[in-house]
C-alpha cells in the first residue's frame, strides 16, 4: 500500500525550498526595517474565533473551514487565515498596553477546504503583517508601501496594486440599501447562494465567482460613492499619502473582500502572470474587531500574501541550484579514512563538504559530482596522501589549483580568496 498526500496538500521539496527560504528571509529583513516583530500563533482555535470575525455568511465560514470536535467535545477549527487568531492573541495578552502602533508579522500554513486548482490549495502558506492602534491613513499607506517593497525585493514584477475603501458600519446601511435596490429586480438571474445572500448579507454577492453572477451584477453601485464623511476623508488622505510615498496603485471601486471584518481601506495585489488565481496578497483595515473580541476599541490594519502564488512568479528568475562546495572522491581505504577526517574538519571551518562513501571508479565518482552539483572536487588517492598534496578542480570553469592538505589552505583555495 502506497500512501499519498491528501488532495489539495503538497510536499515542498528541494530545490524549490530555496525559493521559500528566499521569500521568508526577504520578508524578515523588510519587516525589521518597518519595526514588525514576529508572532507565532497556534494553527487551531476555537471555531468561534473565525465565525464571529470572518462572518457567518462568508465563503470561508460557510464552505471552507476544517472544523471538528476534539476529544473534549470542543469545536475547533484549523485556521483559514491569520488575522482572527492574531486579534484573539492581541486581546488575550493585552498587547494594546504597549505604545502604538504595535506591529507584528506571522508566517505559516492556513487551511481552507476549497476545490484544488493551480495555485489554490487546501493547505497553503501565508506571510502576514498586522499593525494596531493607529487610525491615521499614514499607517495604511505605510503598510501598503511595505508590501510593495517586499514583493519587489522578492523579485516580482508586473503587479497591480488595487486600493479602495469599503466604508464602516455607519456608511454600510446606506450602501446595502442602494445595492439591494439595484439588484432586487435581477435577483432571478443570480445563483442560489446569491439569492440567499441578498437578505443575509448582500455585500457577499459582489464577491461571488459564478460567471452568471459576475455578469448580472455589472453596473452595481460602488461603495466608494456611499462613504460617510469620516471614511471619505480617510480615503482621500490614503490616496494623498500613497502619492507622497510614490507607491504605484490604482483605485478599484469594485474591489470587495471575502471577509466581513474589513472597514475603510481594502487592497489587493494581483499579478498579470498568474491566470485566474491572480491574487498574490490582500488586506485592509479592521477597526471594530478588537472591540468585538472583548478588547478596548482599537483600530488595526493588515495583509496576507500567499507564498504558493509567489513561487511560480520567481521560479525562472532566481537561481536555486545548490550543491556542496567540495566533494572528496577517495580511491582506496586509506584515502577514505583520511578524506572522512578532512571532510569533518572542513565542515567545522564553515564549508559544505561531502565525501563519497562508496569507493567506485573515478568515472562514476565524477558523474556523481556533476549530479549533486559539487562546485569543487578533490580526487584523493595513495599518491596524494604520500605527497600531502591535492589538486582542487573547479567544476564550472575546469581550472585546477594545487594545495597542501592543510585545512586553512584548502578552505582558502576552495573559497578562492
Ligand atoms: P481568492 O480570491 O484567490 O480566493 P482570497 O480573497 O480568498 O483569495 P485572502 O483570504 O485575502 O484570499 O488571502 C490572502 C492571500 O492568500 C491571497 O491573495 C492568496 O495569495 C492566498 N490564498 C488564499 N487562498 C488560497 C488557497 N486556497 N491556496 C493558495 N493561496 C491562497
Ligand atoms: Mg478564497
Amino acid at each position: 500500500m502506497k500512501f499519498k498526500t491528501l488532495k489539495g496538500l503538497q510536499d515542498i521539496l528541494p530545490p524549490d525550498i530555496s525559493l521559500w527560504h528566499h521569500i521568508e528571509a526577504t520578508a524578515r529583513d523588510i519587516f525589521k526595517n518597518y519595526g514588525y516583530r514576529e508572532i507565532r500563533l497556534p494553527i487551531m482555535e476555537s471555531t468561534d474565533v473565525f465565525t464571529r470575525s470572518i462572518g457567518e455568511t462568508s465563503d470561508i465560514v460557510e464552505k471552507e473551514m476544517y472544523t471538528f470536535e476534539d476529544k473534549g467535545k470542543r469545536s475547533v477549527t484549523l485556521r483559514p487565515e491569520g488575522t482572527a487568531s492574531f486579534v484573539r492573541a492581541y486581546v488575550e495578552h493585552h498587547i494594546h498596553n504597549n505604545p502604538a502602533p504595535q506591529k507584528f508579522y506571522y508566517m505559516g500554513p492556513m487551511f481552507r477546504y476549497e476545490r484544488p486548482q493551480a495555485f489554490r490549495y487546501r493547505q497553503f502558506y501565508q506571510i502576514g503583517a498586522e499593525a494596531m492602534g493607529v487610525e491615521d491613513a499614514k499607517l495604511d499607506a505605510e503598510i501598503i508601501s511595505m508590501l510593495s517593497r517586499l514583493l519587489s525585493t522578492i523579485g516580482l514584477t508586473g503587479l497591480n496594486f488595487e486600493v479602495t475603501s469599503i466604508g464602516c458600519k455607519d456608511c454600510r446601511p446606506d450602501y446595502k440599501k442602494a445595492l439591494k435596490d439595484y439588484l432586487g429586480d435581477k435577483l432571478k438571474s443570480f445563483c442560489g447562494d446569491c439569492q440567499r445572500r441578498y437578505d443575509a448579507n448582500p455585500l457577499r454577492i459582489l464577491d461571488c465567482k459564478v460567471p452568471g453572477c459576475i455578469e448580472s451584477r455589472k453596473g452595481s453601485p460602488a461603495v466608494l460613492d456611499h462613504l460617510c464623511e469620516e471614511c471619505s476623508s480617510h480615503f482621500d488622505k490614503l490616496k494623498h499619502y500613497l502619492e507622497l510615498l510614490k507607491v504605484p496603485h490604482t483605485i478599484n471601486p469594485n474591489l470587495v473582500r471575502g471577509l466581513d471584518y474589513y472597514t475603510k481601506t481594502a487592497f489587493e495585489v494581483s499579478s498579470e502572470n498568474l491566470g485566474s488565481q491572480s491574487a498574490v496578497a490582500a488586506g485592509g483595515r479592521y477597526d471594530s474587531m478588537v472591540k468585538e473580541f472583548g478588547g478596548p476599541p482599537t483600530p488595526g490594519i493588515g495583509f496576507a500574501m500567499g507564498i504558493e502564488r509567489i513561487i511560480p512568479l520567481i521560479k525562472n528568475t532566481i537561481d536555486v541550484s545548490d550543491g556542496p562546495e567540495l566533494l572528496i572522491c577517495p580511491l582506496g581505504d586509506e584515502a577514505t579514512e583520511k578524506g572522512f577526517q578532512l571532510t569533518e574538519q572542513l565542515r567545522s571551518n564553515g564549508l559544505w563538504a561531502e565525501i563519497n562513501h562508496e569507493v567506485t571508479s573515478l568515472k562514476s565518482q565524477m558523474r556523481k559530482a556533476n549530479r549533486i552539483g559539487a562546485k569543487n572536487v578533490i580526487v584523493l588517492g595513495d599518491d596524494e596522501i604520500k605527497a600531502a598534496q591535492v589538486v582542487i578542480r573547479n567544476m564550472s570553469d575546469k581550472s585546477e589549483v594545487t594545495s597542501t592538505l592543510s585545512i586553512d589552505e584548502l578552505v582558502k583555495v576552495i573559497r578562492r580568496v
